[in-house]
């Protein structure tokens, strides 16, 4: 728990005070003394804001916290987040919709067939063909040819 503006006049000795203009540039709240937080590391001085600052300043060090570690793992695995990660799903859907082209009771004619397996991997190794996705290009599916009866 953060200490208070309270704990502090507390603390301090000082008169309690029912409001409290919040010190934080731009910001006009006048709150309460507990809503009043204390954001200056341990054993540094006092510096206090509005729970609303306090909290606006946490959200905003996570949302900085997340873009990072979203930048490091893409720099990690560039397949595995954002626009990589995309990639690989739309890779994954054309791999299950092709499927049936390559199975033993495939209605398409042997070559077609063939088609379709050079074609699957492609697709498979996309991830490891190329380093980016952005130089990554989707390989074309083959014609369909099914064996006239
Ligand atoms: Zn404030």
């Amino acid at each position: 728990m953060l200490p208070t503006y309270q704990d502090y006049l507390r603390e301090n000795g000082l008169v309690e005070l029912p409001k409290y203009l919040c010190p934080q540039p731009g910001c006009k709240v006048k709150g309460p003394a507990f809503t009043i937080v204390n954001i200056a590391p341990e054993g540094e001085p006092y510096n206090f804001i509005c729970s609303i600052c306090h909290d606006y300043a946490q959200n905003q060090i996570e949302l900085r916290n997340r873009l990072r570690k979203e930048q490091e793992d893409e720099l990690r695995d560039p397949w595995s987040t954002g626009h990589g990660a995309e990639i690989r799903a739309i890779r994954n859907r054309l791999l299950e919709q092709s499927n049936w082209a390559i199975q033993a009771d495939s209605p398409l004619t042997p070559i077609c067939r063939l088609l379709f397996i050079e074609y699957r991997k492609l697709l498979n190794s996309l991830t490891v063909d190329y380093a980016a996705p952005y130089l990554a290009v989707m390989p074309e599916a083959p014609a369909l040819e099914f064996v006239t009866p």
